[in-house]
C-alpha cells in the first residue's frame, strides 16, 4: 500500500501531502472542535481539512451563521 497521502483544504482547495501546520475540524450540529494538524484526527470519516487559521475561521463562521439558520429538510445525521 502506499503511504502517500495527499489532503484538500476545504476553502481554497489547495492540496497537500504533507500539511503539518494544517488544522483538522471535526464538527456537528451541537459541538465543533478545532484540533492542531493530527494525522489520525486528519484520516476521520468526518474530519475537515483547511490549509491555515484563516481557512479555519471561514469554516468556523459559516458553521455558526449556520445556527441561526433551519436545518435543511434532509438530516445530516447518517450514522
Ligand atoms: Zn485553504
Amino acid at each position: 500500500m502506499s503511504s502517500l497521502r495527499e489532503f484538500q483544504c476545504e476553502i481554497c482547495g489547495l492540496v497537500s501531502e504533507n500539511p503539518t501546520r494544517w488544522f483538522v475540524i471535526e464538527c456537528g450540529d451541537q459541538k465543533l472542535s478545532v484540533i492542531k494538524w493530527d494525522l489520525t484526527a486528519a484520516l476521520s470519516p468526518t474530519a475537515r481539512h483547511f490549509c491555515g487559521e484563516a481557512h479555519a475561521q471561514v469554516y468556523i463562521s459559516r458553521w455558526f451563521e449556520s445556527i441561526c439558520t433551519p436545518p435543511p429538510r434532509h438530516s445530516l445525521r447518517t450514522l
